[in-house]
C-alpha cells in the first residue's frame, strides 16, 4: 500500500502514473490512466484500489495501440487486419525516417514530383501511359469524377451502383464529386445500346461512362452486361473502377501463371487494352501493397486528375510511395515470390499441411481460405491449418502476439495460408499456452 493511500485521502495521480512506467506508455497516457483510476476509486469509496485500477487502465490503453498480430483467419485480405501484408521498403525507411528524394530531382537539383516514381512504375507494370497515386480507391474514383465530369453527366449501369464496405456508395461519391449520375439499364440486364442512348441524349449531358466492378456481390440468373470494348466505343471516355488491383490477368510475376480462383477477375492491363481511358484500383487488395488508390490510363486524363485541386488533398506520403515503388519494381522484375500477398495466396497446400504437422500434429487439418477484402465473393482457396474443438478464439487473442482465429461449427480454426512461416513459432506458443490443452474436434475434451 502506498504511503498516501489512507481511507479518506485521494492517492497521488503522479505517484500512480510513475509506478506504471514498466508498461512502456508515455507519461501523459499513464497520467490519464491514473486520473481515471483515482476518480473511480474515490467514487467507490475505495482509494486503496486506485493502483490496481490504474494498472488495468494503462494495460488496456497499451493493448489498444496499433500492434502486429498473426492472422490465422484464412482471409487473405482481411480488412480489419489491414488487408494485404506488404514488404517493408528496402531503401531505408523501415527502422526510422530518413530524408528522401520525395519531390527532388537528383539530376537537376530542382524540385521534382512525388508522382514520378511509384506511379510511373505502376503504369509501366500494367501497360498504362501514365498513373497517379492517391490515398485509396474511393478517393481515386472521387478525383476522377470531380476532374473529368463535375457538373456533367456520368452514365452507370443500374447493376453496378455498388456499396463497398465502410460506406463507399457510388451514388454518394458521385454527388460529392459534383458529377450527375445518369442511371442506365436495369439491375440485372444492361446493354451497350442503353449506354448509347444515354450518351446520345443531349439533356443527359453524358461526358463519361463509369463501369464499377461488382467486387463483393454477384448477380446471377437472367443477366447481361456490356463488355469493356463496347463501352469504350461509346464516344466518351470509359473509366473502369476495377477495385481489386490485379495488374495483369496473365500474372507474369507468378511462375505457374494465374491461380484458378482468379478466373474472371478484371485486370488493369486487359481493361486498358480493351479501350478503357482510365482504371482505378486499391493498393491494398490484390496489388498486395499499402493503402493507396491508383488512377492509371491515358496520359491526358491522368494529367487532368493531377491538375485538380483535390489531387493535392488526396496525395500519399513518402512511406506509401516508397513501399509502392519497391512493390512495382518487384512486379516489373516478375518476382511474385517477394510479394507477401502472392506468396501466401499461391502457397501449395502440401507445404501448409507440413507446417501444420510441425506445429501440432494432432490438430493438423485441411481448411478453406478466402480472398476477402471485398473481392472475389464466393471464391474458396484450398488450405490447411489447425482445427481444435470449441471456441478458443478469445484465449488465442490474449497472448503477447495475438493470434486471430475463426470459429466454425463449434471448432476453432487457425488457417496457415494467412500466417507467415516466420510466425509458426508464435502459433505453436499460443497453442501451448491454452489451458486446457486444445483437442481435435470429435475427441472428448479433457481437463
Ligand atoms: C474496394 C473497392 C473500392 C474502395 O477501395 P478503397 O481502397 O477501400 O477505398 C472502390 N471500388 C471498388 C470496385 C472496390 O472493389
Amino acid at each position: 500500500m502506498s504511503p498516501d493511500a489512507s481511507p479518506d485521502r485521494p492517492p497521488s495521480v503522479d505517484r500512480l502514473a510513475r509506478a506504471l512506467a514498466d508498461t512502456g506508455l508515455p507519461h501523459p497516457l499513464l497520467v490519464d490512466a491514473a486520473r481515471t483510476a483515482v476518480a473511480e476509486a474515490m467514487a467507490d469509496g475505495d482509494p486503496a484500489s486506485a493502483a490496481d485500477r490504474a494498472r488495468s487502465h494503462a494495460e488496456a490503453t497499451a493493448r489498444a495501440l496499433l500492434t502486429d498480430v498473426v492472422n490465422g483467419t484464412g482471409v487473405l485480405l482481411h480488412t480489419n487486419l489491414g488487408r494485404a501484408p506488404w514488404p517493408p521498403p528496402a531503401g531505408g525507411q523501415d527502422g526510422g525516417h530518413r530524408y528522401a528524394t520525395l519531390e527532388f530531382n537528383l539530376d537537376t537539383g530542382d524540385r521534382g514530383s512525388r508522382q514520378d516514381r511509384a506511379p510511373a512504375l505502376l503504369a509501366r507494370a500494367c501497360g498504362a501511359e501514365a498513373a497517379l497515386v492517391v490515398n485509396n480507391c474511393a478517393s481515386a474514383v472521387l478525383l476522377v469524377l470531380a476532374a473529368l465530369a463535375s457538373g456533367r453527366g456520368v452514365a452507370v449501369s443500374r447493376g453496378e451502383l455498388v456499396e463497398i464496405g465502410g460506406g463507399f456508395r457510388i451514388p454518394e461519391v458521385m454527388a460529392q464529386s459534383g458529377a450527375r449520375l445518369v442511371e442506365v439499364g436495369t439491375t440485372n440486364r444492361t446493354r451497350a445500346t442503353d449506354f448509347a442512348s444515354a450518351v446520345g441524349d443531349p439533356a443527359a449531358d453524358v461526358v463519361l461512362a463509369l463501369a464499377v466492378h461488382r467486387s463483393n456481390y454477384r448477380i446471377e440468373g437472367f443477366t447481361e452486361s456490356p463488355t469493356t470494348a463496347e463501352l469504350a466505343a461509346l464516344g466518351v471516355p470509359l473509366v473502369s473502377d476495377i477495385g481489386s488491383g490485379l495488374l495483369d490477368a496473365a500474372c507474369p510475376w507468378l511462375d505457374d501463371g494465374p491461380p484458378r480462383w482468379l478466373d474472371g477477375e478484371p485486370a488493369a492491363r486487359q481493361v486498358l487494352e480493351d479501350g478503357a481511358g482510365l482504371v482505378t484500383f486499391s493498393g491494398d487488395k490484390l496489388l498486395g501493397g499499402p493503402q493507396a488508390g491508383v488512377i492509371a490510363g491515358q496520359a491526358d486524363l491522368v494529367e487532368a486528375c493531377a491538375a485538380h485541386p483535390l489531387a493535392r488533398a488526396l496525395r500519399p506520403g513518402s512511406l506509401v510511395l516508397h513501399a509502392l515503388q519497391d512493390l512495382a519494381l518487384a512486379y516489373l522484375a516478375r518476382e511474385g515470390s517477394t510479394i507477401p500477398f502472392w506468396q501466401m495466396a499461391t502457397a501449395p497446400v502440401d507445404g501448409l499441411r507440413a507446417r501444420a504437422e510441425r506445429i501440432a500434429p494432432n490438430l493438423a487439418a485441411d481448411t478453406v481460405a478466402v480472398p476477402g477484402g471485398g473481392t472475389l465473393p464466393g471464391v474458396e482457396i484450398p488450405s490447411a491449418g489447425l482445427i481444435m474443438a470449441g471456441d478458443r478464439v478469445a484465449e488465442l487473442r490474449a497472448g503477447p502476439t495475438p493470434v486471430v482465429a475463426r470459429v466454425a461449427d463449434d471448432a476453432t480454426v487457425v488457417d496457415l495460408r494467412t500466417v507467415h512461416p516466420d510466425d509458426d513459432d508464435v502459433v505453436a506458443a499460443a497453442l501451448a499456452a491454452l489451458d486446457p490443452a486444445p483437442v481435435p474436434t470429435g475427441s472428448v475434451p479433457t481437463g
